[in-house]
């Protein structure tokens, strides 16, 4: 049996400082593989250089949404860094109306030009979409984005978006959030979701799985979330590990070469 955590922040100074125990626990609980997410360019040499030190970490090149004032990529840029050894995907990108408001316009331009860079390397999306589904899909329509195809990462909205995303060719991941007791949509949408668009992450070092709740995450936990998984689908482990590490490898092409 094998776990893969499908997105993280293990570059983190809280988490990279204790990356020896990170790597020990993530092989004590069975968790092979692990995606280091870059959220912008001044911090994606310490993504890279993880990925670079250690086989079963891979790394990603994207400006997260959340970020407002930090240098803005081109196309060309992206995809340029996106030639880098052990990166398999671009993002994490996508749009946040939750965490800042007003005029958002800048949000969605760098949203477009990601899915550019994306269909131009030919690598697979990792979208983030809060308080803004309507025009994540809208956009992920309008640029395209079911040529490349990707992950709707720590997936919280509702079972359209997911049919929505899925018709895109797009797989979703849930997160730690699935296991708290008052995500009861997010529960029924894990109960119905096709084994085979599944993903699993922890977003380390937020979100703690139940039975850590509130402490820093880190990728071993994915486990918990597979747990909670298979238990809410009334199936073995087993098979929850089987599929989505299966899923990872599939969406993630380069990261099984
Ligand atoms: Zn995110
Ligand atoms: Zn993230």
């Amino acid at each position: 049996m094998k776990f893969v955590d499908s997105h993280c922040h293990i570059n983190f100074p809280d988490l990279a400082n204790d990356i020896d125990g990170l790597l020990s626990r993530m092989a004590d609980n069975q968790v092979s593989h692990a995606l280091c997410v870059a959220v912008n360019l001044p911090e994606l040499p310490s993504v890279l250089e993880l990925a670079g030190a250690h086989d079963n970490i891979f790394a990603s090149v994207g400006v997260h949404p959340d970020y407002e004032d930090t240098p803005e990529p081109s196309v060309a840029q992206l995809v340029e860094l996106a030639k880098t050894p052990k990166v398999v995907a671009i993002g994490e990108t996508g749009l946040d109306y939750f965490r800042l408001t007003g005029d958002l316009e800048w949000q969605r331009e760098r949203f477009r030009t990601h899915i550019r860079a994306a269909r131009e390397s030919g690598l697979p999306l990792i979208i983030h979409t809060r308080a803004s589904s309507e025009d994540t899909i809208r956009i992920m329509r309008e640029e395209r984005a079911d040529e490349v195809g990707g992950v709707m990462h720590c997936f919280t909205e509702s079972w359209e978006v997911a049919q929505q995303a899925m018709e895109l060719g797009f797989y979703i991941s849930l997160s730690g959030i699935v296991t708290f007791k008052k995500a009861e949509e997010l529960k029924d949408v894990a109960r119905k979701m096709p084994l085979d668009r599944l993903l699993i992450e922890t977003d380390s070092p937020y979100l703690a799985p139940m039975p850590h709740r509130g402490k820093q995450n880190q990728p071993a936990w994915v486990r918990h979330v597979a747990e909670h998984i298979a238990e809410l689908k009334g199936i073995a482990l087993e098979e929850v590990a089987a599929a989505t590490t299966a899923n990872f490898f599939r969406l993630f092409a380069r990261a099984a070469q």
